[in-house]
């Protein structure tokens, strides 16, 4: 049982943390879970530039791999962890925060840990598998007083944020509808093929972003959901996740979205959004860099804004976003609570087609 001493004790460690990962000038400290494509080909490189956090820990189930990272990077051997003895993280004063790049399933099992270590998460999405788990999840960042933030970085990304002022100033008119598409032909023997550690299929990994933009783009929260799925390439890769999905939205307002995901055809990143007044279309959308927006509104000059963003500034922002957030004491934008949004969401849909 935990006495009142105890308890003391760890609010004043938990004090002390905080103010350590505040203390001016100092780099917020991170870990990175899972040594794959999407931490040491983008995350980690992007903090290489960054003047508010860096890369002090490593976490991996390939010691050589860690090892190869560290020196790179300059991190000593003792911030390298295993999955095993990944919660003495705990004890690592240059370690604040943690990137979690691992596949989907395990998102939650180590963002509770990290949390119990009294670590902030940056979580890569989709935020987990399971409402039950993304609530999980919540709930020990929350307990443990650290920050949650999930790894929507479209939402932070100025094209992005261009295409929801435009929307929101009432440029393009009354909005009526949204096309939006994500996919790639996915190659045999990915874990993202595995019903138990992907949790799904196109939808989870590629979907998701779709989803996300429809809901960023209206501000609305989708009243209705209507799906459909099918393998077609009976190839051995969709034996456990979908290889197409196809779903409609309706928003409170009335405005419908259709969208589709693929893991068997190379399918741009897009939406194009429809209103009264013209319309606004980003292609790449969701990509790391290139992204492009063009509009035509009604009175207006077209508008044709490339980004001149080189990847992995997207990622630098996540990162840093997190870090101010932990500063400021304010929520993230890319929230925990917006996760499982996406999460039930997604649930919906696979029940709209027969799959849960
Ligand atoms: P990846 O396969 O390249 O890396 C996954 C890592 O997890 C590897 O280091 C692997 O060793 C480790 N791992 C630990 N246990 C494993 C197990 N049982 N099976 C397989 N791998 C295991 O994957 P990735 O493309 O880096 O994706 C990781 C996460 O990041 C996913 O959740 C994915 O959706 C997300 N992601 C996000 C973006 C983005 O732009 N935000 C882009 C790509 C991937």
């Amino acid at each position: 049982m935990l006495t009142r001493r105890h308890f003391n004790g760890l609010a004043v460690a938990a004090a002390a943390r905080i103010s350590r990962a505040q203390e001016p000038g100092r780099k917020l400290g991170f870990a990175m879970v899972g040594l794959g494509r999407i931490s040491m080909q983008h995350l980690a490189p992007s903090l290489k530039t960054s003047s508010k956090a860096q890369v002090t820990g490593l976490v991996s189930g390939h010691r050589d791999k860690a090892d190869k990272m560290a020196a790179e990077y300059g991190i000593p051997a003792k911030n390298i962890y295993s999955y095993e003895n990944f919660d003495a993280i705990a004890d690592n004063k240059e370690i604040d925060a943690v990137y979690i790049a691992l596949p989907n399933s395990m998102h939650a099992e180590y963002t509770i840990r990290a949390a119990k270590a009294g670590k902030h998460v940056l979580c890569e999405k989709p935020m987990a598998t399971t409402v039950a788990d993304a609530e999980a999840m919540i709930a020990a960042c929350k307990q443990a007083g650290r920050k949650l933030a999930i790894a929507y970085r479209c939402q932070l990304e100025p094209c992005n944020l261009r295409a929801m002022e435009l929307i929101r100033s009432g440029k393009l008119g009354k909005v009526q509808a949204i096309e939006s598409a994500n996919g790639f032909n996915i190659r045999a023997g990915e874990w993202r093929l595995n019903g138990k550690l992907a949790g799904g299929g196109p939808l989870m990994d590629m979907g998701v972003y779709s989803l996300n933009a429809c809901r960023f783009l209206t501000a609305e929260e989708p009243a209705e959901i209507k799906a459909d799925w099918s393998v077609i390439d009976q190839d051995g890769r969709f034996a456990e996740v979908e290889e197409n999905v196809a779903w409609s939205m309706k928003f409170p307002s009335g405005i419908v979205a259709s969208c589709n995901t693929t893991y068997g055809a190379n399918m741009p990143g897009f939406y194009r959004v429809h209103g009264t007044r013209g319309m606004l279309h980003m292609e790449p959308a969701f990509g790391y860099e290139g992204l492009r927006l063009t509009a035509r509104i009604q009175g207006e000059p077209p508008i044709d804004e490339p980004s001149q963003e080189k990847d992995p500034v997207q990622f630098t922002r996540e990162a840093e976003h997190l870090v101010d957030c932990i500063a400021s004491g304010k929520d993230p934008r890319i929230s925990g609570e917006e996760g499982l949004r996406d999460m039930k969401y997604m649930l919906e849909i696979y029940r709209s087609c027969g799959r849960r």
